[in-house]
């Protein structure tokens, strides 16, 4: 875990050990950051092709700018999320994919300067890798 970058308090950890609580948690960011329009699902990363490449990669999460819609794959909140570090790595990945979804016009949802910058503005950790 890096210094400085993404703060969770301790209850923030403990909710976010729990499916429900990853939903409740990311559907606040949303409101949060204005985007309220936008859904936040958990999904078997199967449901979509380039997600059968995330075991590979390592990425957890997906922004899908034409559903307007965040999601996260089950495998990795169900089975690495519920510890520290996997409380820490999926709220990163929330709002890494949230990144995208604020920067679509300027980035184009790649991993841009204008990405980078809106990532750290809104808490996260760029040098966390998801
Ligand atoms: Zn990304």
């Amino acid at each position: 875990m890096s210094e400085g970058g993404l703060f969770l308090t301790a209850v923030e950890m403990d909710v976010l050990m729990s499916e429900d609580g990853v939903r409740e948690w990311a559907r606040d960011q949303l409101d949060d950051l204005g985007l309220s329009e936008w859904t936040f699902d958990i999904v078997p990363a199967e449901k979509f092709p380039s997600m059968s490449e995330w075991a590979v990669d390592g990425s957890i999460g997906m922004c899908i700018p034409e559903e307007h819609t965040i999601v996260l794959a089950r495998e990795f909140v169900t089975e690495n999320g519920a510890d520290e570090w996997g409380s820490f790595t999926t709220a990163n990945t929330v709002l890494h994919e949230c990144a995208h979804a604020l920067t679509l016009n300027t980035d184009g949802g790649g991993h841009g300067e204008a990405w980078e910058a809106k990532f750290r503005e809104i808490g996260g950790d760029p040098d966390e890798d998801v």
